[in-house]
């Protein structure tokens, strides 16, 4: 095989005002902010329907005969719980104009930050129906429970899928779920497409808002086919279409520093994958032990069809075995993903400041970048043994004008506002800020804090 080469060539920098080619370059398409803010009106549209429903659903001497409030209590949290469960799972169901607009990353944090009220409002309906029916047939609470599988329809497959949805919860919970292993947790979390299939049909057959309302039942029943539609397109559907279609094989292991190797990758139609530079996919080495967990890692540079390379720092048990890859090992991928790109640009020119493996994302962004930008690259590392990429990154920096500052050593020798210092004329420059959870966090800080406007940083955590 002839070597791969993903350095800068003549070949590929002949026109000095653009941002490096490589060959039939097919960038991402661009975010649409005004899409996302469509989808937030109608999603808030859709909870104001939802407990409009509720409200609707019940008549004043329904509301004021024994157990009747509770009831309607039970009824509203439920509407309104699922409903919620609904947005929930549509924050992460892949959709790729939401992922290139708001990013993965971002995606999740408000995915983890909404999961608590559908979980909370769907317990409160469980308690508060059974507490109302058992009030109005003046009976006991197991009693109740006992009546409502025996004689309700839907009733025991729900159940069960509210058990699986509290199993699910508790493990959520960051304490519990940080004892686990992420790979085992994810597989766990995935029950909770589980649990909702299998609440569905009570919804429908049972609730007040729809037993003889058959539109409502209707348009329920079409938002969450929609919902499964969407989860199977994208998150299953679209990745088995691109790996089919790109058909990626490991081609080659290259050892670039201590304990980091890029993985060569060959395979076909690549020169029609449109992806930018700073994007990632979920990889899934098809290999015994690896085929189950799908993780995610950036492409170190833009693709050279047929090739493509990405780079991985040895931190745990799949990155580890990464570096150990045979030649010829299949791989899916799910992607590209990722809002980190130059698509974010606001200004003329750019700032990226990184830290250890994250400047992958930094060297195949600054293929994007254009000649003006004149980016400065800081890049705090630990020692230059794990400075990989380094000859890279400078000569793509060299090539646009920039400046390049490699800061290796300890972290004392090189707080944050000295990494920060080096870029002159802050807030007039676009800031790509990646790389650890916690260099990332407390870089955004500091620039918040130095008065940087927050539409002018773009930032990629390298854990999700
Ligand atoms: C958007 C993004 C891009 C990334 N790009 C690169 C890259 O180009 N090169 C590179 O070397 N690393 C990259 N990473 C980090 C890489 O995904 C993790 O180092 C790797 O998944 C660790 O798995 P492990 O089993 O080897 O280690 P583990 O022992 O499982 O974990 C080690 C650390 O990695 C985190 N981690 C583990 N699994 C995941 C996962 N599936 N998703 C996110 N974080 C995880 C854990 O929280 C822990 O802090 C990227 C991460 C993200 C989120």
């Amino acid at each position: 095989m002839a070597p791969v080469t993903f350095e800068r060539t003549d070949a590929t920098s002949r026109r000095r005002d653009r941002p490096l080619q490589a060959s039939a370059k097919r960038l991402s398409r661009p975010p649409r902010p005004g899409a996302v803010d469509f989808a937030v009106v109608l999603a808030g549209l859709g909870l104001g329907a939802s407990v409009a429903l509720a409200l609707t659903a019940e008549t004043w001497s329904e509301l004021t005969a024994t157990g009747g409030i509770a009831m309607f209590i039970g009824n509203l949290t439920g509407l309104a719980g699922t409903y919620l469960a609904l947005v929930m799972i549509l924050l992460v169901s892949r959709i790729p104009v939401v992922e290139r607009t708001l990013g993965q990353d971002r995606l999740l944090a408000w995915h983890r930050r909404l999961a608590p009220w559908p979980i909370s409002l769907i317990v409160a309906h469980a308690v508060f129906l059974t507490i109302g029916y058992a009030q109005s047939a003046h009976t006991g609470v197991l009693h109740e429970l006992g009546t409502f599988v025996s004689h309700f329809p839907g009733m025991l497959v729900a159940l069960i899928g509210f058990g699986i949805l509290v199993v699910i919860a508790v493990l959520s919970i960051y304490s519990v779920r940080r004892r686990l292993k992420r790979e085992t947790w994810w597989a766990i979390h995935l029950g909770m497409y589980l649990a909702f299939a299998l609440a569905f049909a009570h919804e429908v057959v049972l609730g007040p808002s729809f037993v003889n309302h058959p539109l409502t039942q209707v348009v329920w029943s079409a938002a969450w086919a929609a919902t499964a539609g969407v989860v199977l397109t994208y998150r299953f559907g679209l990745p088995i279409y691109r790996s089919l279609r790109y058909r990626l094989r490991v081609a080659e292991l290259r050892e670039e520093a201590d304990g980091i190797t890029s993985i060569i990758l060959e395979g076909r139609n690549l020169d029609r994958l449109a992806i930018s530079g700073g994007q990632f996919f979920e990889w899934r080495f098809l290999k015994r032990g690896l085929w189950w967990q799908a993780h995610p890692y950036t492409l170190s540079a833009r693709p050279r069809p047929p090739y493509m390379r990405l780079t991985v720092k040895s931190v745990g048990d799949h990155s580890r075995a990464l570096s150990r890859l045979q030649p010829g090992t299949k791989v899916l991928v799910e992607g590209p993903y990722g809002a980190f790109t130059a698509h974010a640009r606001r200004h003329q020119r750019a700032a990226l400041l990184t830290n250890g493996i994250g400047v992958t994302t930094v060297r195949s962004l600054l293929e994007d970048l254009p000649k003006r930008s004149q980016p400065v690259v800081v890049w705090r590392v630990a020692s230059e043994a794990e400075a990989a990429l380094a000859d890279e990154v400078r000569q793509l920096v060299s090539h646009l004008g920039g400046k390049f500052h490699l800061l290796a050593g300890k972290r004392e020798d090189y707080p944050l506002q000295k990494v920060v210092g080096l870029v002159p004329d802050l807030r007039t420059r676009d800031l790509y800020v990646s790389g650890s959870e916690s260099f990332v966090k407390d870089v955004v800080d500091l620039l918040y804090h130095q008065g940087v406007a927050r539409e002018a940083i773009r930032s990629e955590v390298y854990a999700l």
